[in-house]
């Protein structure tokens, strides 16, 4: 269910970042006129361009999770310059914070959780929908019966679990942790920049409320950083997505060619092929066939030599070694197509699976474990006055794996060196 090996710390790198500026800024005092006009103007902005972009991207759930926090905004910030001109709050301040520090959390949770699936214009309409409704809902109760509101929202319900440090309703801290509860599991089930974003962004929002009459700006800066974590989550999913392979996780095609442009002079490129997949494929099936795409990938990653691997395509992998010769790779080469000849994949069968660690230790000891196991082919060439160009190179250790599939597979043949000391064959 929870995908741990997937969790990545480079996921909240870029809102943690920006939500630690919120921070610091938050605590400075006695800004400029030029920080204060800034701030004035900062959320309107970054949800008109933040919410621009997520539109022409079609991220539905971006999009509305910018609005809710920009209409917590918009109603706060009447109430902060009230009380700034005038030196004291307006008669509604309390039941119009309060309500925002019940429905914020509840509705960034609900925006965060509830993924796209149906059809885009269905979805957005259903996204609206549930704001029209609560928002009016909300609008309607202050409007009418605002003492009883107020009372009810402020009431101690449970004084046991009331501590000193809590300085909003108490109902709002239930709402605060099932929506931390909904999108941290779902960080868990699915480990995605904009996932840790919202886990990030929903911190964010904790740390500024009971802080929005306190410290000046807290609102304005705190609800400009959360879109912006916001936007640039949408900009990280969209570079992954140009730029990683979905599948083995590994940086694909476009990120080898954009890799390939700034070699410098001396590097080697090695082509490497899965033996006789396709047969694998109508053996074992097309899931098992991706079962082991990954393994073979996170084999490859983890080369030495510092070569950094891609996925060129299909059950094919490019390794670039820069600033490296041919005969400095080889061992490496060699090394990795050994580890993988010599692994053996048990394989996962969703219908058999083990039902505790002792049967699965059990079973991977024993015989009747399914193992398969699977042996690349590996071309290298390195850059030589003939040819030049990276696009030379790799069309080289091309040629070089054709001639180590010639060879009986599951070996390293260099480019040029396919009968001499550079060709190593260990089929
Ligand atoms: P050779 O040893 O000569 O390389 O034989 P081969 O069967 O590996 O060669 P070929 O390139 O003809 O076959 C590649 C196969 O790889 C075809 C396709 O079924 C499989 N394949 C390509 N991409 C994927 C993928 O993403 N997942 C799975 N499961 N299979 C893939
Ligand atoms: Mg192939
Ligand atoms: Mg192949």
């Amino acid at each position: 269910m929870f995908r741990l090996s997937a969790v990545r710390l480079s996921h909240f790198l870029p809102s943690l970042f920006l939500l630690l500026c919120g921070l610091a800024a938050a605590y400075v005092r006695d800004l400029s006129v030029f920080f204060t006009s800034l701030f004035n103007v900062l959320p309107t902005l970054v949800l008109l361009l933040g919410g621009a972009y997520c539109a022409v991207y079609r991220r539905q759930r971006e999009l509305f999770l910018m609005v809710t926090v920009y209409i917590a905004y918009f109603l706060l910030d009447t109430q902060t310059d009230f009380y700034r001109d005038n030196g004291r709050v307006r008669e509604d301040a309390a039941v119009v914070f309060h309500l925002v520090c019940l429905l914020l959390p509840m509705l960034f949770g609900l925006f965060g959780a509830w993924q796209e699936r149906t059809h885009l214009f269905q979805d957005m309409v259903a996204r609206f929908a549930v704001l029209l409704a609560v928002g009016s809902v909300a609008l309607g109760l202050e409007q009418s019966f605002p003492q009883p509101l107020l009372a009810w929202l402020a009431e101690i319900r449970w004084p046991s679990l009331h501590g000193q440090w809590m300085s909003l309703i108490q109902m709002a801290y239930p709402v605060f942790l099932i929506a931390f509860g909904l999108l941290v599991v779902q960080y868990l089930r699915q480990p995605r920049p904009l996932h840790a974003t919202q886990v990030i962004g929903l911190l964010g929002i904790f740390w500024m409320l009971p802080k929005t009459f306190i410290l000046p700006f807290t609102l304005n800066i705190m609800c400009s950083q959360v879109m912006l974590m916001i936007a640039a989550a949408v900009s990280h999913e969209a570079y992954q997505m140009a730029f990683r392979d979905e599948l083995t996780g590994l940086p694909g095609r476009r990120a080898l060619n954009e890799r390939m442009q700034r070699l410098g002079r001396t590097y080697v490129l090695a082509m490497t092929d899965v033996d006789h997949f396709k047969k694998f494929n109508d053996t074992h099936g097309h899931d098992v066939g991706d079962q082991v795409l990954r393994l073979v990938a996170s084999k490859l990653s983890k080369v030495t030599g510092g070569g950094r691997a891609y996925r060129y395509g299909g059950e094919e992998f490019c390794l670039v070694f820069a600033g490296k010769s041919i005969e400095e790779c080889m061992p490496h080469l060699e090394a990795v197509r050994e580890v993988i000849a010599n692994y053996n994949i048990l394989l996962r069968n969703p219908d058999n699976r083990p039902q505790d660690d002792t049967q699965g230790r059990q079973r991977r000891g024993s015989a009747a474990a399914t193992s398969v196991s699977v042996t690349i082919s590996i071309g290298v060439a390195e850059r030589q006055m003939e040819h030049r160009t990276p696009d030379e190179v790799l069309k080289s250790a091309d040629q070089a794996l054709y001639s180590a599939k010639g060879a009986g597979r599951n070996c390293v043949v260099a480019y040029g060196l396919e009968n001499k000391r550079g060709a190593v064959r260990t089929a």
